[in-house]
């Protein structure tokens, strides 16, 4: 009991330390704090250490070399925050170690997968009978959404894709935008679908899929559209004529749009597709790794991904969790999902939405102002700037700056600096020294 009074108490005092100090942090680790994380390896131990040996030298040198995430000033790719309800939920279901796997492993777990499933898909607009899963991210939930379409087209075609596999099987047409997110070729690549059948849509400026340019539909085929886009936040606009196909939804972060009234039109449509991949880790503010699959007929994506032949695995009439699943045993990242929920509330999730929206809309004015392009209409919470040739250069500065953080990409053809304002962390005051910093960092470069 001592022990655990011990190593609970210090570790919720490094924690609390940590995020007290974050302000002071630079957003990117120093170059010292890096070559100091070679502490933590050198040979084996023979014998074990004191946990909370083990845990002081985790802090003294791990924390150092962390990137400042949990800040407010972290911008890159698109890494929400974790909000206090779901970081605190995360502790205690650390503590449960409950296994997720089946409703009898977990009946908390269960339930709470149950419940945020029904709240989820009234926020997002979706059917509300969809079936669910809780994965590890949007890849996971893109490969589990077209593992689903994949067992649907063609049983529709007298195939059983789970029990014969693909070869022999009729052909599935593939249709995405040029802009598609590479996790999902990667997810089509693990499917067996393969990257190079895609058949990929012109994009127009924004990025979006150009719905002219969609080919006839014709026998099996899913179409892939994206809720925004990673680099400029735009939004695949709706299909004229999808026939029989399948249409999955790409809504890594863009589909958190529908919960906020304001920008609830830009997904607009979305909710008569068959399929939909989000993130919880992005824009809900879960901690890592939360992902969620929604599939319009549940028994499609049961049929995917159940398993057979173990007797001691036999359910009763409840949803078990890893029927839906890529994954059997697994972490219960459905309770910070619901703790995140249950906080913020519908108003405080569009508040969130809208408040990040509007961080975003701050950073393009005010560079756009200091006299930098700004190359996407700022429609949800992506910026994309570009500083001319010295682009590449200026991300690094502002990176070893440390007031921020801010990634790089290469839009239509020219290098650009992404800003991706994703934290409930997040604040004007943030948004305001970043915004000098990367003006100091272009005037130098
Ligand atoms: C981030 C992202 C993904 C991949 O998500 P992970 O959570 O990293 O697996 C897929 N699609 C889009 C549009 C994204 O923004």
């Amino acid at each position: 009991m001592e022990d655990r009074q011990t190593i609970f108490g210090d570790a919720a005092e490094r924690a609390c330390t940590y995020l007290n100090g974050i302000e002071r942090r630079s957003v990117a680790p120093t170059a010292e704090a890096l070559a100091g994380l070679r502490k933590l390896g050198g040979e084996m131990p023979v014998d074990g250490e004191d946990p909370s040996a083990v845990l002081a030298l985790l802090d003294e040198v791990g924390s150092p070399g962390t990137v400042v995430n949990a800040g407010g000033r972290y911008f890159g790719f698109v890494n929400g925050g974790a909000l206090p309800a779901a970081l605190g939920a995360s502790v205690l279901a650390a503590a449960w170690d409950q296994n997720a796997a089946l409703r009898v492993m977990s009946p908390v777990a269960a339930a709470l997968e149950d419940i945020s499933l029904r709240w989820l898909c009234s926020l997002l607009r979706l059917p509300g009978n969809c079936g669910g899963a809780f994965v590890t991210g949007a890849t996971m939930a893109n490969f589990a959404c077209l593992a689903a379409a994949r067992h649907s087209l063609l049983a529709r075609a007298g195939w059983d894709v789970e029990a014969d596999g693909l070869f022999g099987a009729p052909p599935i047409t593939v249709i995405a935008g040029a802009e598609a997110h590479a996790s999902m070729k990667k997810a089509l690549a693990l499917v067996g679908l393969g990257r190079n059948r895609l058949v990929v849509v012109p994009a127009d400026a924004q990025g979006r899929m150009i719905a002219s340019a969609l080919p006839r539909i014709s026998g099996p085929t899913i179409i892939c559209v994206q809720a925004g886009n990673v680099n400029s936040g735009a939004f695949d606009p709706p299909l004229p004529d999808k026939g029989d196909a399948w249409v999955h939804v790409d809504g890594a972060f863009g589909l958190w749009a529908a919960a906020s009234p304001a920008r609830a039109h830009l997904a607009a449509g979305l909710g008569h597709a068959d399929s939909w991949a989000t993130d919880a880790h992005k824009w809900l503010n879960v901690p890592y790794d939360s992902g969620l699959a929604f599939v319009r007929d549940a028994n499609a994506l049961r049929s995917a991904m159940s398993l057979t032949d173990a007797a001691y695995l036999t359910p009763g009439d409840a949803r078990e969790p890893m029927h839906y699943t890529p994954e059997s045993s697994r972490r219960a990242r459905g309770i910070e999902v619901w703790a995140a929920l249950r906080s913020l509330g519908r108003n405080g999730l569009a508040e969130l939405i809208e408040r990040t929206c509007r961080h975003a809309t701050r950073f393009a004015e005010g560079l756009g102002a200091a006299g930098f392009s700004i190359l996407n209409d700022v429609v949800i919470n992506q910026v994309l700037v570009s500083f001319g040739p010295s682009t590449p250069e200026v991300i690094r500065r502002v990176q070893d700056d440390g007031t921020c953080w801010c990634g790089g990409t290469v839009w239509r053809g020219q290098p650009a600096m992404r800003i991706s304002v994703s934290s409930w962390m997040t604040n004007e005051d943030d948004v305001d020294r970043s915004i000098a910093a990367i003006v100091r960092a272009a005037r130098i470069a």
